[in-house]
């Protein structure tokens, strides 16, 4: 396969690594906790509080939603805007909201740190330039049937734009197995830090759809050398207006926070003494 050159390691030897407020992805352990979609002011200052007490560094929430169907919940556009940027604000975290259209890329980067690029618009070109002419950090998920170098490449289309501020999201393939909602992907976080010099996170959410799968499948990702983790964390998730069942209540959370927190602590200790990667 072929590495496109801004993104694979020839271009850039040292990790790149994005800095944003206190946290400089890349070196820092990111954890981005919220809702699927800001659903209403209280809604999300509640998750934000939330997500904050139990050790998050970036509260996310949809404003526009990619929805397979029409008639689902859309979101709530400029003002799911402002009520995540008064949120972020209220608990001190950075937020990152999705972006699906490109007249919308100028407006979402007024409100949000990090711009992301949803797993069905892996491949809209035009809006891959256009967040690419912006210099906001980008994060960009892996398409529902993308191979690696396909989504190497859509990297590639931000990058060569100018825009160096990067990150990978592997959040499950689609795969002949049906029980859960996609197939995470492990073995691509692997391949993908050794193949790029950006920032590689897992969101085991979308990944298996289950919220009883949501924890394995984040420790299994920080082993497998993730730089970080997306995870879908709502105030009272059996109400929640879209992923009801793949969203982790406070509680759960909270106490997932433990443990990836000392998983954590193992892949350090291994990273310390060269044990790992090999
Ligand atoms: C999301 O994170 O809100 C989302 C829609 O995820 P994906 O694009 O991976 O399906
Ligand atoms: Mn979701």
């Amino acid at each position: 396969m072929k590495i496109p050159k801004l993104t694979g390691t020839l271009s850039n030897k040292i990790k790149t690594q994005i800095k944003i407020n206190d946290i400089t992805i890349g070196r820092d352990f990111l954890v981005i906790a919220g809702p699927c979609s800001v659903e209403s002011e209280e809604q999300i200052l509640s998750a934000a509080k939330a997500v904050k007490a139990a050790g998050a560094n970036m509260l996310r929430g949809g404003a526009y939603k990619p929805r397979s169907s029409p008639y689902s919940f859309q979101g709530l556009g400029r003002y799911g805007l402002e009520y995540l940027k008064k949120a972020g604000q209220a608990v001190d975290l950075p937020i990152i909201t999705e972006v699906i259209d490109t007249r919308d890329v100028y407006l979402v980067s007024e409100y949000a740190d990090v711009l992301q690029i949803g797993a069905r618009n892996m491949q809209n070109f035009s809006l891959l330039v256009e967040v690419g002419k912006t210099k906001k950090p980008v994060l960009l998920k892996r398409g529902l049937y993308a191979t690696i170098e396909e989504w190497l490449n859509c990297a590639e289309y931000i990058l060569k734009e100018g825009n160096p501020n990067v990150i990978l999201c592997e959040r499950g393939i689609r795969t002949i197995e049906t029980y859960t909602r996609n197939t995470l992907d492990l073995s691509a976080v692997a391949a993908v830090k050794r193949m790029t010099h950006l920032p590689v996170i897992v969101d085991p959410s979308h990944a298996t759809g289950r919220v009883e799968l949501i924890g394995d499948m984040s420790l299994s990702s920080i082993m497998a050398g993730c730089d970080g983790l997306e995870i879908e964390v709502h105030p009272c998730p059996g109400k929640a207006l879209s992923d009801a069942e793949q969203q982790l209540d406070p509680e759960q959370f909270k106490k997932l926070m433990r443990r990836i927190n000392l998983t954590r602590e193992l892949r350090n200790l291994l990273e310390d003494n060269e044990i790992c990667p090999e």
